[in-house]
């Protein structure tokens, strides 16, 4: 049963919640929770009333007293086989017995290896070749850029430095993300010191055009020839790289307008500009398919991945690379004797062996489990659910494509983000974890998820939201 039938009887179960929920909030430190500085958090309301998970299982995080919430966000958008997957947990284990750390700087050990194959498997026939691993998603983002430009330096085009990104773009928090991001407060904390030789797309939302589109939205794929006119102000001949999610993620889950991404290659190919889909959160089953690439049928010359890679039980970024690019590196490295070095770049951590045993039997549970078929056959359930929220109350949007979705909420004129965390708040207080972020609560859960928990998840954030209404 969707969210919209089972609302009104719920409210009024809430009534004591809600009134609990309208005493002052204080912002005193609880004591012991001072030392840890908490990325992206309202770190001092936090630690006034923290909430911790002391478990997790599955769909499932075990509070302290044992009580179970359910994870509509898979984590961060990490999760992606669920919590405590054996598989994993026990390649991990196993693995620090035998060969905790070893360098990939010019030795190495097989797992790097088999894991590069493995994923190359992933995205058949589409010209990779080669796997550059990192720490996390920011460094993948990083490494890719430099990859572009080490390219075109090797290709003899070394004025090609310039990078285009798109409004409302997420790439991580490196100086090169945040650079291409566009995401204005990540983007003003840093104003002044980010890289210089970068222009954006606009994104591709509007509510007026496209409000409640189920799925890939109609409208808007004529955004991509924005390309054109970049290309014609800057020259292509400055320009290394388009970088965007296939999926925008992190600003509120916006699939790219039919057409789009097909429009952005074309763009690309004509004027000799690297795409790269950066698919952190889109890649390893979320849309219902490996990556974007094969959701879109577009084939970028890079993709960037993380959380899934390893279903987030080590920190591990990848960078997955057209052939050709390796290729002109080697081919420049062998005609210069004094760079011996392919690419001068890489991290203590790349290829480290705990990443690459959890990486390998990830893909293992994925396949077993059938997971992306799973998220595939769910995604229409799933449309359904999250579009039966329409018609409450501060609703201005709903967005979705594969196992993953938005709900967009009017905010309050001069909070604008009030009203998220407070039904942020009131689901989880009713057992159901989902993801606030700016004006949009975001969806996106294990794909191991079925049709019970996916009611859950709306039926509950559908309550949330109507008593949350009642306040402001
Ligand atoms: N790129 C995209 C599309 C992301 O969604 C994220 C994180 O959410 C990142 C990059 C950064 O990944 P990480 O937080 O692992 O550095």
């Amino acid at each position: 049963m969707f969210a919209t039938q089972l609302i009104r009887k719920s409210a009024l179960n809430g009534r004591a919640q809600m009134l609990a929920r309208t005493a002052p909030m204080t912002t005193a430190v609880k004591t012991g929770y001072e030392e840890y500085w908490m990325p992206f958090t309202h770190g001092r309301k936090f630690k006034a009333q923290p909430r911790l998970f002391h478990g997790a299982e599955g769909m499932h995080y075990f509070l302290e007293d044992g009580s179970k919430v359910v994870d509509g966000a898979a984590g961060l958008w990490c999760v992606n086989a669920g919590h405590k997957q054996k598989k994993i947990a026990d390649a991990v284990k196993a693995q620090v017995d035998k060969l905790d750390f070893c360098s990939s700087f010019n030795i190495g050990h097989e797992l790097p290896f088999q894991f590069s194959r493995k994923l190359l498997e992933l995205v058949p026939n589409r010209g990779f070749g080669h796997v550059f691993f990192t720490v996390c998603g920011s460094s993948a983002v990083d490494s890719a850029m430099k990859i572009a430009l080490a390219y075109h330096k090797a290709k003899g085009n070394a004025s090609r430095t310039r990078f285009i990104g798109r409004e409302r773009g997420y790439h991580g928090v490196g100086f090169g993300g945040i650079s291409v991001g566009g995401i204005s407060a990540n983007r003003k904390a840093f104003a002044g010191s980010l890289l210089g030789n970068v222009d954006h797309l606009p994104h591709t939302h509007s509510i007026k055009d496209m409000a409640f589109s189920k799925g890939q939205p109609k409208w808007g794929a004529h955004l991509a020839d924005e390309l054109e006119r970049l290309v014609t102000l800057h020259d292509a001949s400055t320009i290394a790289a388009v970088i965007v999610e296939p999926v925008a993620g992190s600003t509120g889950v916006i699939p790219p307008p039919e057409g789009y991404l097909e429009r952005l290659r074309e763009i690309c190919t004509k004027h000799d500009i690297l795409l790269i889909f950066d698919e952190v959160i889109t890649g390893f089953g979320r849309l219902g398919s490996s990556f974007g690439t094969e959701k879109f049928d577009v084939t970028p010359d890079i993709i960037t991945c993380a959380k899934g890679l390893t279903n987030a039980v080590v920190p591990c970024g990848a960078v997955i690379c057209n052939s050709k690019l390796y290729q002109a590196l080697a081919d420049n490295a062998d005609s210069d004797k004094g760079a011996t070095i392919e690419l001068f770049h890489g991290y203590t951590y790349s290829g480290h062996p705990l990443a690459m045993a959890a990486g390998l039997a990830t893909l293992e549970v994925y396949e077993e489990q059938k997971l992306f078929a799973n998220a595939n056959n769910l995604a229409p359930y799933f449309q359904e659910a999250i579009h039966s929220l329409k018609g409450l109350p501060n609703v201005v949007d709903i967005r979705n494509l594969g196992l993953m979705g938005a709900v967009e909420l009017s905010p309050v004129p001069g909070e604008p983000f009030k009203r998220v965390i407070d039904v942020f708040e009131r689901a989880f207080d009713k057992g159901v974890f989902v993801r606030g972020s700016g004006v949009n609560i975001a969806i996106s859960p294990p794909l191991i998820v079925n049709k019970i928990q996916i009611d859950q998840i709306f039926n509950t954030l559908g309550e949330a939201i109507v008593e949350s209404a009642k306040y402001m």
